[in-house]
């Protein structure tokens, strides 16, 4: 085993770390830490600390670490056959078995899952098949993508402009000029306080009917939507948020593309988040919950009727241009089968919802009376905490404060890790779903504390 003195030199030295801040790392301003097992809601590293993880690595263990079950399932499968490709109608066992298994769980309307490896390219793959889709039904200009501000769809070229975050933008030539971003969900941080929810929703409604008329419908192809808003907050949606944006998008003809990246198999206690909000999407995106990130695995979902255009675009043009050596990668679909199956037998779903509302209940308990808590809010095994500098008067602290990273960093010096979410000050928490009330508990009163040694 490495002395830590060397590891730390070689990372330092060697490692580009993603969603890092580069130059204070390599300067050694900003700590390492080297992650070295995991068993339930735990992980521990070299140091030897064994931390409670509310995250989830990043939302996406979640049946929580060291599953014998999906490990076997992965070895088995490297030893019979550790790779073939996809194209051209060729497949696993396990592959096969995961699509069928994945379609199985998916709302009725759809039809195909296609393999990618990560929810930006699943989101990447399902813009490039809504354009696809219009160019065969002879639609050349209507291309655009809408999305959110505060949605997040991934860091490439098309996914990072989908992103409605500044920093993924900024600096990086983003966003393409295909995207257009229309209003987030927010409705603790609405532009207008005096705004009830119906109101707030009307709103949105408004700004999106706005920008199609101003854009062109015949000009936009797809909106893009998480059912709650994951990296841009973890903001559930005000009530009849979706049933209202979809009547809109079906009035001029624009598809549907929910990003189920961290909603998918079961994290509101549902198996997907659009049936848990009533969304009819027309395309899918899964990565995440799909293996438990036991494997890089992630998928795109088609309905019905994109699916039957989809298919006469292959007639007209010989066989779809578009897929990535990894496709339905053996060792993920594996992974994605023991995963999924792991998910039935031990109820996971329902866990997920009874101890994520059991979770929501001790925080809003624990933090909802303190003055610089605006609001905590959650859905299923996703919680989080939105801090003001002032509550009466809605003000908001200044970024240059960084409260929301020093309460994490309270909460992480306890055992204890939780996202501060990238923009505002916002504490998020998604745990694996076998978190037990006990752990809950644990989580509420150490952010309590953390709370209150940061803010008083
Ligand atoms: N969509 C959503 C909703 C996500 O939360 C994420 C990742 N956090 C992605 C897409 C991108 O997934 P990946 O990081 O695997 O590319």
């Amino acid at each position: 085993m490495l002395v830590n003195d060397q590891l730390d030199r070689w990372d330092r030295e060697s490692f580009f770390h993603p969603s890092t801040h580069l130059a204070d790392f390599a300067r050694g301003a900003l700590p390492n830490r080297v992650v070295t097992g995991g068993s339930g809601c735990h992980i521990e590293d070299r140091e030897g600390n064994r931390l409670l993880d509310a995250f989830a690595g990043l939302y996406c263990v979640n049946v929580g670490y060291g599953r014998p079950e999906i490990a076997e399932a992965i070895a088995d499968q490297a030893r019979e056959l550790a790779y073939y490709h996809a194209y051209v109608g060729h497949g696993t066992e396990a592959s096969i078995t995961l699509a069928k298994m994945v379609m199985d769980r998916a709302p009725a309307h759809m039809s195909k899952v296609y393999f990618g490896l990560s929810g930006s390219d699943a989101n990447e793959t399902n813009v490039k098949l809504v354009w696809y889709y219009n160019n065969i039904l002879s639609r050349p200009e209507k291309k655009k993508i809408i999305s959110r501000w505060r949605g997040y769809h991934g860091s490439g070229l098309m996914t990072g402009s989908l992103t409605g975050l500044e920093l993924f933008h900024k600096k990086f030539d983003l966003p393409l000029a295909q995207v257009l971003h229309t209003e987030a969900p927010y409705f603790f941080r609405r532009p207008d306080p005096a705004m009830d929810e119906a109101g707030f929703v009307a709103h949105c409604v408004a700004e999106l009917e706005a920008l199609i008329d101003r854009e062109g419908a015949d000009t936009i192809a797809a909106f893009i939507g998480e059912p709650v808003l994951g990296t841009g907050g973890i903001v559930p949606p005000p009530a009849g948020y979706w049933t209202a944006i979809q009547d809109v998008l079906a009035r001029h003809d624009i598809l549907l593309i929910a990003d189920e990246v961290v909603t998918g198999f079961g994290r509101l206690g549902s198996m997907f988040g659009s049936t848990h909000y009533g969304l009819k999407p027309d395309l899918i995106t899964i990565a995440k919950g799909l293996t438990s990130a036991y494997a890089p695995l992630s998928g795109s979902i088609v309905s019905d009727k994109v699916w039957a255009v989809l298919e006469r675009g292959t007639d007209e043009n010989g066989p779809i241009g578009h897929g990535w050596t990894y496709s339905a990668h053996p060792i993920g679909a594996a992974a994605g089968v023991a995963n999924l199956r792991l998910i039935d037998e031990l109820g996971l779903v329902q866990a997920a919802g009874e101890t994520g509302a059991y979770l929501n209940a001790v925080l809003r308990d624990a933090l909802a009376a303190h003055p610089h808590v605006g609001e905590v809010r959650g859905e299923g095994m996703l919680a989080a905490v939105d801090f003001v500098a002032d509550r009466d008067k809605r003000r908001f602290f200044d970024a240059s404060d960084k409260v929301g990273p020093r309460i994490a960093a309270a909460l992480l010096e306890q055992g204890v890790i939780a996202r501060a979410m990238p923009q505002g000050d916002i504490l998020g928490f998604a745990p694996p779903f076998c978190l037990s009330r006990e752990e809950a508990d644990e989580i509420a009163g150490k952010t309590a504390r953390a709370v209150a040694q940061v803010l008083g």
